[in-house]
């Protein structure tokens, strides 16, 4: 038997999940670490945490899958996207702490580049809305703080990289300076077309050319994990950002298919093929993923508050004690008696993007109860992603025929079933719930030759379909009285 080790570095945690040659998990390891916050807004991640973490938990994972390491054919990396990191090239000791996706330092340089005029220029360039979560302004920040850290990188001594670039350096000995296409894409700096790093965004943001990585395919072996760390060397096979990496986990190979990842907020990703389809919506465009040269594009969207509104209704509202009590509640009531929660705490992403809006919940009676509510958190995440997905339809031209499903939400019947009942299509879920890690491990063992594209679809199975079960008129009159509620959300706070 042979086996694949994905690596699979998240925000809060690393982890390594070890895969045979069937797709089945033989071992999981995981390691938490510290999340730092220097100041409101600001969020760091020491490296020295990320890389001893992961480190850790392969070789712990390894321990564990009790395998000999000569059968491990590949390793893959997948990750928390955008995070920023600037190493020496020599000693690769960090120049500073990473700077995480979530961190808002960066939100001053974004608003001059807005009011400098950028934005349309930076859209066409990388299918991004300018925005403090991608590398570019993160980067700049540091560069421009610290001027000899800005020496440095235009003499070619400091490394930049997303966390699959840090970890790649760091697996191979130092040996590698590079990232994938997926990676990239986040970066603000990199043009979606040409399939290389932008010189006119590279101008715009003062970058040095010197600083950037290497830009690899995302199945391909970019070196040859360190033979200290488990005693013979492996290839290293593929760097993928993590919802990619879910997109290809769930096998969504053609054009047209999506998937949903249900976690405290919901990740939305669209194959779009060949072609970059640009969103009249506010969704962004993306890398799917790059195989033998080629690009595969996506739409992508989001909604903020998903699990976290399940949350929001077990911790501060205390109306259920465990997330899974939503469903119980939801579904001891026949309907949900017309009460909608819009849980725009935090504003409104797409299609709306609306930063003042803010939650309401409308529609009560005398009779409503708490079922209600917890019916309404539940249903408000299916309607959430219904607007996403209806904006990547209406990007795309076509309907979508089937959406595949994960993350933790998903263990939710009841939300899965309102899900396929309102989007009047399948609503799937794999077999293998562990979609980023799947999709790392297939990237990395099509590679080195494990699997062909026959085996790879043949590794993702359904578990469960969930088929519609409302008639268009019912479906119509829930999405109708949604964006009702959706309405009085907007534009609430005046500041
Ligand atoms: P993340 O990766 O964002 O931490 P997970 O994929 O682990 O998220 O999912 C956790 C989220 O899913 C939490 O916000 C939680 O409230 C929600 N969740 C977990 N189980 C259920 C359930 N049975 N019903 C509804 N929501 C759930």
């Amino acid at each position: 038997m042979k086996y694949v080790a994905a690596l699979d570095q998240g925000t809060t945690s690393s982890r390594c999940i070890i895969f045979d040659e069937m797709g089945q998990i033989i071992a999981v390891h995981q390691n938490e670490f510290r999340q730092i916050y220097p100041q409101p807004g600001w969020v760091e991640h020491d490296p020295e945490d990320i890389w001893s973490s992961q480190l850790d938990s392969l070789k712990m994972a390894v321990e564990k899958a009790n395998i000999d390491v000569k059968d491990i054919d590949a390793i893959g990396i997948t990750n928390q996207r955008e995070t920023t990191l600037v190493w020496d090239r020599e000693s690769g000791k960090c120049r500073a702490n990473a700077i995480v996706w979530q961190c808002r330092r960066t939100a001053p340089i974004i608003e001059q580049l807005k009011t400098d005029g950028y934005t349309e220029e930076i859209a066409r360039r990388t299918g991004l809305v300018p925005d403090a979560y991608f590398s570019g302004s993160k980067l700049k920040w540091l560069l421009d703080n610290d001027p000899a850290l800005r020496a440095d990188a235009q003499n070619g001594k400091v490394c930049f990289g997303t966390v699959d670039s840090y970890l790649a350096y760091r697996f191979t000995g130092g040996a590698c300076h590079v990232t994938d296409a997926t990676n990239a894409s986040r970066t603000m700096l990199f043009n979606l077309k040409t399939q290389t790093w932008d010189a006119e965004l590279m101008r715009i943001l003062d970058i040095p050319s010197a600083v950037l990585p290497e830009v690899k395919d995302t199945s391909c072996v970019i070196g040859l994990l360190d033979k200290s760390i488990l005693g013979r060397e492996i290839p290293i096979a593929s760097l993928v950002g993590d919802q990619h990496a879910a997109l290809f986990g769930q096998a969504c190979f053609e054009s047209g298919m999506a998937k949903n990842t249900y976690g405290t907020g919901c990740f939305l990703l669209m194959n779009t093929g060949s072609e970059i389809v640009r969103s009249s919506n506010g969704l962004v465009s993306t890398m799917a993923w790059r195989l033998d040269g080629k690009p595969t594009y996506a739409l992508e969207g989001s909604v903020f508050v998903a699990g976290a509104a399940v949350q929001w209704l077990r911790d501060e509202l205390k109306l259920i004690q465990s997330a899974s009590e939503s469903q119980y509640l939801a579904e001891s009531i026949p309907n949900n008696g017309g009460v909608y929660l819009v849980p725009a705490f935090t504003g409104l992403g797409a299609p709306y993007w609306d930063m003042y809006a803010r939650g309401v919940l409308v529609g009560l009676t005398r009779g409503s109860g708490r079922a209600h509510i917890a019916r309404a958190v539940l249903e408000s995440i299916a309607f959430q992603s219904l607007d996403v997905l209806e904006a990547m339809q209406h990007d795309y031209g076509t309907p979508i025929k089937a959406l595949r499903v994960d993350g933790g939400a998903t263990a939710n019947d009841f939300l899965m079933q309102f899900q396929a009942n309102i989007l009047g299509a399948e609503v799937i879920k794999p077999k293998i719930t562990e979609t980023t890690a799947l999709g790392s491990a297939m990237l990395a063992g099509r590679a080195v030759g494990l699997w062909n594209d026959t085996e790879l679809k043949a590794i993702w199975k359904s578990e469960r379909a969930y088929s519609p079960a409302f008639t268009p008129y019912e479906a119509a009159k829930h999405i109708n009285d949604w964006h009702r509620a959706v309405e009085r959300a907007k534009n609430w706070v005046d500041d």
